[in-house]
């Protein structure tokens, strides 16, 4: 998936997981190296619904 830093707004690739159902965690920018906390919503059917990228400050 693409997240869009909401720190730079610099879009980068990442990888999602979503095997283990909604999560959420905190994934460092690679472009300003700012933390990113990155919500996942998970389908009944075990698929990426989407996602949400937050700053945590
Ligand atoms: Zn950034």
């Amino acid at each position: 998936m693409v997240l869009t830093c909401p720190h730079c707004g610099e879009r980068f690739e990442t990888l999602a997981d979503p095997s283990a159902g909604d999560a959420e965690y905190v994934e460092d920018c690679f472009v300003c190296c700012r933390p990113i906390t990155v919500r996942l919503h998970v389908g009944g059917d075990g698929r990426l619904d989407g996602f949400d990228a937050d700053r945590d400050d």
